[in-house]
């Protein structure tokens, strides 16, 4: 694990174009995966000390003293889907279209076609299949009733797709990938995921290299100890597990962050309209246990 200098040291060579930005991951994660590595280095303990204060921020009490965190680095394959994302937008506002016979081609390749039953004499869709009745189908657009259901071939499809894009015939998601994620995709979908494909490999390096650039950026500003603060123990829980501050007029009572104070420190009317409130919601719990109901 890097010290925080080294950090930006590598950062540095990097946005210089002083390093590969394969030696720079290398050199970050140290052939370790991400994620498995812990922050609790030498260097961190020791700049720890320096910044923690030697009392809580929030209640001034001095037992066992944590440095909270405000801000956490995300991971790096957040970074570049995030970019792929933007990356894919500008792409495909440039690059709208695809060529039809192109398109034709990547979904016979890569999708399994479940076509939608319809009804073979008005066409429409999802005609009710009826258990007991023979013929077996009725639809319930035109009454006609039939055995047998007809399907559009991948080819009507992708027409009527090129011809309106917003038809509703065109927007069930009938094509399953042949990946092992089994995503169901409309066609629309699919030429999505293809140009976000296409603007990924175009981009590839540059995606890569900004989103690891981010991604140490990222990480400086959480080891440099920013954006924390010195709390106590019970500070420190009561934020993270009930997002509940001390109360700025008593500092005494915690109060929840979405209120400017503690119950005990509202106005006379308002303090006892919420403890009325408490009140009778314990009287329900109790009268509900007495009854058997809870
Ligand atoms: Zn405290
Ligand atoms: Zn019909
Ligand atoms: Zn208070």
């Amino acid at each position: 694990m890097l010290t925080y200098n080294e950090f930006i040291e590598l950062r540095n060579k990097l946005a210089k174009n002083e390093i590969s930005l394969e030696l720079a991951k290398a050199q970050c994660w140290n052939g370790l995966e991400e994620g498995k590595r812990s922050w609790h280095t030498k260097d961190w303990k020791d700049r720890r000390s320096e910044i923690i204060k030697d009392k809580c921020e929030i209640c001034g009490s001095k037992e066992t003293l944590t440095l909270q965190h405000s801000f956490h680095p995300k991971k790096y394959s957040e970074y570049t889907k995030d970019l792929t994302r933007a990356y894919a937008k500008d792409y495909i506002e440039t690059n709208p279209d695809i060529d039809k016979s192109e398109l034709t081609t990547h979904i016979l390749e890569k999708y399994e076609y479940v076509p939608t039953p319809l009804c073979p004499n008005c066409m429409s869709r999802n005609p009710n299949k009826r258990l007991r009745k023979s013929p077996q189908y009725l639809c319930t657009e035109c009454r006609h009733e039939f055995d047998l259901t007809v399907y559009r071939s991948v080819d009507e499809l992708i027409s009527a797709f090129y011809e309106n894009e917003k038809a509703t015939e065109v927007r069930d998601k009938c094509f399953v990938s042949k990946d092992k994620w089994k995503n169901k995709h409309n066609i629309s979908n699919i030429r999505y995921w293809l140009q976000r494909e296409r603007a990924k490999n175009r981009d590839a390096e540059t995606i890569e290299k900004e989103a690891f650039l981010l991604y140490l950026n990222d990480n400086i500003r959480y080891l440099s100890f920013e954006d924390t603060i010195t709390a106590c123990k019970k500070c420190a829980s009561y934020f993270d597990l009930y997002n509940m501050e001390l109360c700025p007029k008593c500092n005494k009572n915690y109060k929840s962050i979405q209120f400017p104070t503690c119950i005990q420190c509202l106005p006379e009317d308002k303090r006892k309209a919420v403890i009325d409130k408490i009140e009778f919601g314990k009287e329900m719990r109790d009268m509900h246990k007495r009854l058997g109901i809870d």
